[in-house]
């Protein structure tokens, strides 16, 4: 039997909808730019480029309801995202097979250190430090396939005190869910219990302690989460 030099660290387990058992994170990849309102308003061509990814920690993932307001920051943004959870993996996936890797969907946020991201950009360096920090991906319960299918028209929405800040439609994105797991598996072997969060309409902005987000999606519910 294998034994381990420490305690081993413990598998993230995210909770679906309509069962017990969890859902164990492998990988996280987020998409940069993916709709065509988000990439104006920070400045890009929203023409169709090549995509980009980043990734976060799959520790990252948290399902708490609570976000602990980031040390070394004072602008951190929200982002509404759809997250999307893999059963299987692969590489070189097939278009019109990617959907067949898909195990469910969830609402999450892509929570950014938009202050330390800038400067990260600005010097050319990397955007972990703004980007995959601890808590940095709320994310509420997903919904499986087998319950609720696939989906290409769903409204996407995020509220802030009550107040909504983003609305867009998955219908907008720039590259659709099954073109962003065959992209991805051409340069990363997927795996199962990925997670792929596939980017953010306009409105992005920033929170403070106290505040109370809320980010919804048509046939996804809901997710509260409070600024600590
Ligand atoms: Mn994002």
């Amino acid at each position: 039997m294998t034994t381990y030099a420490i305690e081993l660290p413990s598998i993230v387990g995210l909770p679906i909808l309509g069962t017990d058992a969890l859902f164990p994170v492998r990988r996280v990849y987020c998409i940069g730019r993916n709709y065509a309102s988000h990439a104006i308003e920070m400045g890009h061509n929203p023409d169709r480029e090549p995509p980009f990814f980043f990734q976060k920690n799959a520790n990252n993932l948290d399902s708490s309801g609570i976000f602990p307001y980031p040390s070394h920051s004072n602008d951190v943004h929200y982002e509404a995202e759809v997250a999307v959870m893999l059963k299987k993996g692969g590489a070189n996936i097939e278009l019109d097979k990617a959907l067949d890797h898909v195990f469910g969907y969830a609402v999450s946020l892509d929570m950014t250190r938009r202050d330390l991201q800038g400067e990260q950009k600005k010097m050319g360096r990397p955007w972990e430090i703004g980007k995959a920090f601890e808590r940095s991906a709320p994310v509420g319960l997903i919904h499986s396939v087998e319950n609720i299918g696939h989906f290409e028209d769903t409204t996407i929405k995020l509220k802030v005190n009550g107040n909504l800040k983003q609305k867009g439609n998955l219908n907008q994105m720039i590259w659709k869910v099954p073109e962003m797991i065959s992209y991805l598996s051409e340069y990363f072997e997927l795996g199962a219990g990925d997670v792929i969060l596939s980017g953010t309409p306009s409105g992005v902005g920033p929170i403070v302690r106290g505040d109370v987000m809320e980010v919804s999606a048509t046939g996804l519910g809901s997710l509260r989460v409070i600024v600590t």
